[in-house]
């Protein structure tokens, strides 16, 4: 009865793989919801930030560095978008692989699309929270798709033998992305040049993406809330311009966008900016079928 039971236990697919999947830690929601999409059942992913929170802005807890130690992989979104809270876990996870530089480091913005990069010489002195160019370049879908194939790339080079299954788990991510993409661009098609206003710089990689033009920020300057003066020249820029939406993100307070919107008889859009924001944005595309769906709606009420 015993050696039937070790037999057994032989059999089981998962007591020989589980030990040799690879451990990813994502920095945000977006990269973990690309890793799964490549990796499969070849990779475990785990992510820190949580979709609903400003990925500027988190508070560390001790549990992250338990889930850095035992990483294999840390995928970080890069730009300085984390640089106020994920640099010291990865300090003090104290894992070789995961330290900048390391074998497991991997910083996605290198293989993207990057918008707002600085000409002249870096400075976060003004506060500015976008030092490096626009660290919101997952909002393009061309940069998901670059970023999935680095992830299987990288996977592939980590897992030699499962190489054919991540070429083949990407190539069918690709293949449904550029079906998803034709749906999402024709949705917003009859709304081509329509101007807004966006709360943070969230947002330049998918609006350039989908059509819509970007004149104002309810911040002053990235990461700085909203003065005064500057609610009033955003007022007095969409009266001149009949601009009507206001996209804000889910983690800033909507009381001076709803004051701008209430002045200038616009309308406040809450747009999800990251996979997990909410139980309707669970995948890469459950994002983008969100946000534009609700973009369609807004626009169509303000004809
Ligand atoms: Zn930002």
């Amino acid at each position: 009865m015993r050696l039937f039971c070790i037999a057994l236990l032989a059999a089981l697919p998962w007591s020989s793989q589980a030990a040799s999947k690879i451990n990813v830690i994502a920095a945000t929601e977006d990269l973990a919801a690309l890793a799964r999409e490549v990796g499969g059942d070849a990779v475990t992913v785990d992510s820190i930030a949580r979709g609903y929170q400003d990925p500027h802005f988190v508070e560390p807890k001790p549990s992250f560095i338990l889930k850095l130690q035992k990483a294999d992989m840390l995928l970080r979104v890069g730009l300085d978008l984390e640089i106020g809270w994920l640099p010291p876990l990865i300090t003090q996870s104290r894992n070789a692989k995961v330290q900048r530089g390391g074998p497991g480091d991997m910083d996605m913005s290198q293989f993207c699309q990057i918008l707002e990069k600085p000409t002249g010489p870096v400075s976060r002195a003004q506060g500015d929270v976008h030092p490096l160019g626009n660290p919101h370049y997952w909002l393009d879908p061309d940069n998901g798709r670059r970023m999935a194939k680095a992830l299987a790339d990288k996977f592939s080079a980590i897992q030699p033998e499962n190489a054919a299954a991540f070429a083949q788990r990407y190539a069918d991510f690709d293949k449904r992305l550029t079906t998803a993409v034709k749906g999402w661009e024709a949705k917003m098609a009859p709304y081509k040049g329509h101007k807004v206003i966006t709360y943070h710089r969230s947002w330049p990689n998918f609006c350039d993406r989908f059509g819509m033009v970007v004149v104002d920020y309810v911040e002053p300057k990235p990461g700085i809330p909203p003065s005064p003066q500057h609610t009033l020249d955003v007022e007095n820029t969409m009266k001149q311009q009949g601009i009507k939406l206001i996209l804000v993100e889910p983690y800033f307070d909507l009381k001076t966008p709803n004051k701008i919107a209430a002045d200038v008889g616009g309308q406040v859009v809450v747009l999800m900016p990251s996979v997990g924001g909410n139980k309707e944005t669970a995948t890469y595309f459950q994002l983008f079928d969100y946000d534009i769906n609700l973009l369609v709606n807004a626009f169509s009420k303000t004809k």
